[in-house]
């Protein structure tokens, strides 16, 4: 395991640079936090501009030659790295849930869903085929063949420490790239060891490197003269500035930002079911998740026994620390990043009580104790569409509920949401459930499930001011973005009919 989390000693975390790993000499310094208990597990440096132009610098050199890597042998070494990460399974989930805080189940399925982002990279080769026409006009072939780009960069949030990192990469080394990956400042470990086993699987030096740090380190990035591309994923208004700073500096960009999404329950819909999913969108991994049920819009009379149940239900939910040597087995909800993001989303809960919402269910009246970052879940009733609860991303445990009369009056505020990543229904009603799929104003669509965050084989298809960019992140729009096509157009003069009686030719070939 490694020695940051196994010792609790804060060892400064290290950059990774043409294949080695490196102390950062910044003066300046973050802090990685054990959620579960509160304490420091680890120094992550905030990494210079000078600092990034080396590992840039280092991942330039690598390029040439990992391009010219036959692409079947650049995807063996994604096999292998499958097969690490399997064999090292479980310790890298503990790692997630000991700098993350989410429960161990979740961590082990971010884990794996990573793997099947990997799994999709290994297929590359024969997704990234050219196609041709053959005799496009008379004696004339035309192809076109993809080509890598250069240095990649990519840029990750918190909320996934090993996932969202491999949304990016894989697709993108398997296409010929090199890669700089900054990992979020709250999370590097998991970031770091599935560097280490990458290194173990044999990619050679420079093809992936890690910065880590904040603001000047992402800024270096985006402007460096070398970068050709930026995969940023985080929280809407830092997606705008990556973007457009990263586009005005003449990089290929696509930014993925932050979410409210609504989740619409029928007068028709199971209860229990509904109720079900509800809970598990809303409060599974705490509500830090991009694809969280952050709104729920409850149509007519189902309402009372809906809002009453969701209430017993999250009231029951067992909260608790989540590291592995503190965590009861039955722990269905754990702590949330830092006790700053803790405040943050506590906060939301007096914003909503001022702004009139009845706190149905208040988190801090939740008895627990020790020193981590824990809040239990919340619900809001009778909140209005025009409240800053039902409009903002509040990223933690806590549920507003807007109840409407019909689904046109659901769909009327899903018109007037900013972001766009994601929404759901819960119905029996075939036709109300294909008339949200057509009309709701977001790019992913749940019918009967929560709030469904696309697998490895369909891309992450945020709308509005959930993404700035125009092909978006994983599978094959991942694929596009990460290469750049070549047309060749060649003629075949007809010269061989002639060349036979060509003297030069006939002595050349042996003819006389
Ligand atoms: P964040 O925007 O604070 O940070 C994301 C990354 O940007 C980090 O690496 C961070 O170091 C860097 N960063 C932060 N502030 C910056 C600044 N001013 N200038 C340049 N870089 C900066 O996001 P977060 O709090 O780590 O993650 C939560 C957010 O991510 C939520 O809004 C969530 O919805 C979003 N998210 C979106 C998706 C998606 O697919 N749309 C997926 C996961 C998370």
């Amino acid at each position: 395991m490694n020695a940051q989390l196994r010792d609790e000693t804060c060892e400064p975390v290290k950059m990774l640079r043409a294949g080695s790993w490196e102390s950062s000499a910044t003066e300046r310094w973050g802090d990685v936090y054990n959620p579960s208990t509160g304490r420091v597990i680890a120094k992550v440096p905030l990494c210079t501009a000078d600092e990034v132009d080396k590992v840039v610098q280092a991942a330039a050199e690598a390029y040439p030659a990992w391009a010219q890597t036959p692409v079947v042998e650049r995807v063996r070494v994604l096999y292998r790295f499958r097969e690490l990460i399997l064999a090292n399974f479980e310790e890298l989930a503990r790692l997630v849930t000991c700098e993350h805080g989410k429960t161990l189940d979740e961590a082990r399925a971010s884990v794996q869903r990573g793997v099947e982002m990997i799994e999709f990279a290994c297929g590359i080769p024969s997704l990234i085929m050219g196609q041709c026409i053959e005799n496009i006009a008379r004696d004339v072939d035309c192809e076109t063949i993809r080509h890598p780009l250069g240095v990649c960069v990519g840029i990750t949030p918190f909320n996934f420490p090993a996932m969202v990192p491999l949304w990016m990469y894989p697709i993108a080394i398997a296409c010929g790239n090199a890669f700089v990956l900054k990992p979020s400042e709250k999370v590097p470990l998991s970031a770091v060891r599935l560097g280490e086993l990458l290194i173990e699987a044999g990619l050679p030096e420079g093809v992936f490197n890690i910065v880590h740090g904040d603001r000047e380190c992402v800024d270096a990035l985006l402007t460096h003269p070398l970068v050709r591309a930026v995969s940023f994923v985080g929280s809407t208004n830092v997606a705008r500035h990556v973007y457009e700073t990263g586009t005005r500096h003449g990089k290929r960009v696509q930014a993925a930002g932050g979410a409210k999404n609504h989740v619409i329950i029928m007068p028709d819909a199971d209860v229990d079911q509904s109720v079900a999913a509800l809970v598990a969108s809303a409060f599974g991994c705490a509500g830090e998740r991009c694809m969280a049920g952050s709104l729920a819009l409850v149509v007519g009379e189902i309402g009372d026994r809906l809002v009453d149940r969701l209430c017993e239900r999250a009231a029951n939910l067992k909260v608790g620390p989540t590291d592995p040597s503190l965590a009861d087995d039955d722990v269905e909800m754990g702590p949330l990043v830092t006790r700053e993001h803790l405040e943050r989303v506590v906060g939301y809960l007096d914003v909503g009580v001022r702004e009139g919402a009845s706190l149905v269910l208040d988190g801090r009246a939740r008895d627990l104790r020790g020193d981590g970052f824990l809040v239990g879940p919340s619900v809001f009733d009778n909140v209005r569409p025009d409240m800053r609860v039902a409009r903002e991303e509040i990223f933690g445990p806590v549920l507003p509920v807007v109840r409407v009369s019909c689904l046109d009056e659901a769909l009327a505020i899903g018109d007037t949401c900013e972001y766009g990543n994601g929404a759901c229904i819960f119905t029996r009603d075939g036709r109300a459930a294909r008339q949200f799929k057509h009309r709701f104003n977001a790019g992913m669509i749940g019918i009967n499930i929560g709030v469904p965050a696309p697998m490895a084989w369909f891309p992450f298809t945020g709308w509005n001011r959930s993404f700035f960019g125009d092909l978006h992140i994983q599978a094959a729009e991942g694929l596009q973005f990460y290469t750049q096509q070549k047309m060749t157009m060649t003629r075949w003069f007809e010269t061989a009919r002639d060349s036979h009686a060509d003297p030069v030719w006939r002595s050349a070939t042996g003819r006389s």
